[in-house]
């Protein structure tokens, strides 16, 4: 490997989590990747240490103005143990494009993948093997210099975190019930809504909790202008079967450009399914179920991979959608994308990456 980063190791390793115990985001691994960088440096000071608390000055400007992205992708392991990563570059991609958003300095893709094959290699153990279970891998920068003013950061820190996580499905692909958002917005055109940045995350707390007061699971969001076109749901994409068609929301600055949702129409479109990446209004969706035309809705996104939709309320309307089973189209997707993940399916595209 081109890059070469000290590593520190911790005497105090953790116990392994119980793999049938596995939750989300809750068990991080015994080291993480850090690295600094000024302007006069650049990125410099790459290095694998203990997972712990960091010193950050109260007046660092990420705490204050937000000036702070992440993203999310897992590594896997196959029956043969070996492990792989799905599609770092282009996570690598994202955080630039990004970065760019926020005025975060670039970091070099290579640079990035590199970083997260070195600390997954260290933590090679941490990857679980049951079926459905993966290691999360959270890499994120935020801005360290302690300066009030706005303006970007000549200082950040980019670190990655990793944390076993369990199937999404506790009880196989189970059906979601999803709430239609139309009182707040998640995004603009000419904001942030295709930038994985932290501050759309804070913004989008208050509907997510309205739709659990109502007893639903996730939100799905409308265009902020109108509240008329179908964006996402979520922190996943959103895809709606009508007439053995599959409609999604365009790459239009207003959606985050998710990983799974461009697997997704890759393999849609090798198996001949007519895709439309195009704007389409809510009306319209409830229109198909009406007119009997609606026959699957799904989430995509790393954390679930498909995940699909049994039940949707819109204003007083609520509709089940397929009896509220999986679709022959999520199942049939949900499998092929794990099967190239793990391994068992083989990856003809290139997608996966070995550690
Ligand atoms: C991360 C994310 C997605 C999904 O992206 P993937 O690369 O498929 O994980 C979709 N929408 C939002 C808002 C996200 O933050």
């Amino acid at each position: 490997m081109k890059h070469n980063f000290p590593i520190t190791r911790t005497h105090e390793p953790k116990e392994k989590p119980n793999p049938d115990e596995l939750e989300f985001g809750t068990v991080f691994t015994d080291h993480m990747f850090l690295m600094n960088y000024d302007r006069e440096a650049g990125w410099y000071d790459g290095r694998i240490v203990p997972y712990g608390s960091l010193r950050i000055e109260p007046a660092a400007a990420a705490l204050h103005y937000a000036q702070t992205m992440f993203e999310g992708l897992k590594a896997y392991r196959a029956k043969d143990g070996t492990l792989r990563l799905f599609r770092p570059d282009m996570n690598a991609k994202r955080t630039n494009a990004t970065n760019d958003r926020i005025c975060i300095p670039q970091i070099d893709g290579d640079l990035f993948v590199s970083a997260i094959k070195h600390l997954v290699n260290v933590e090679r153990d941490w990857v679980p093997s049951k079926e459905g279970t993966s290691l999360y891998i959270r890499p994120f920068i935020f801005a360290t210099e302690p300066f009030l003013g706005v303006r970007p950061a000549r200082q950040y820190t980019f670190a990655i975190i990793l944390s076993p996580v369990g199937s999404y499905y506790k009880s196989g692909l189970a059906p979601t019930r999803i709430f239609v958002e139309d009182e707040y917005a998640r995004s603009v055109v000419g904001g942030t809504g295709q930038a994985k940045i932290g501050g759309n995350y804070a913004a989008g707390l208050i509907s997510q909790e309205k739709a659990h007061a109502k007893g639903f699971s996730q939100v799905l969001w409308l265009d902020g202008a109108e509240r008329k076109y179908v964006e996402e749901i979520g922190t996943s994409n959103a895809f709606f079967v009508i007439d053995g068609e599959v409609f999604t929301a365009p790459l239009a600055g207003t959606i985050l450009p998710g990983i799974t949702r461009d697997s997704v129409i890759t393999l849609l479109k090798e198996w001949g399914v007519p895709v439309r990446e195009e704007r389409f209004t809510i009306d319209s969706v409830f229109k198909a179920y009406e007119d009997d035309k609606l026959s699957e809705v799904f989430a995509s996104g790393t954390a679930a991979v498909i995940s699909p939709v049994g039940d949707m309320r819109w204003k007083d309307r609520e509709i089940q959608i397929n009896r509220g089973d999986i679709g022959a189209l999520s199942k049939r997707l949900y499998d092929t994308i794990t099967g190239i993940q793990t391994g068992e399916l083989p990856d003809k595209y290139g997608w996966t990456v070995e550690v």
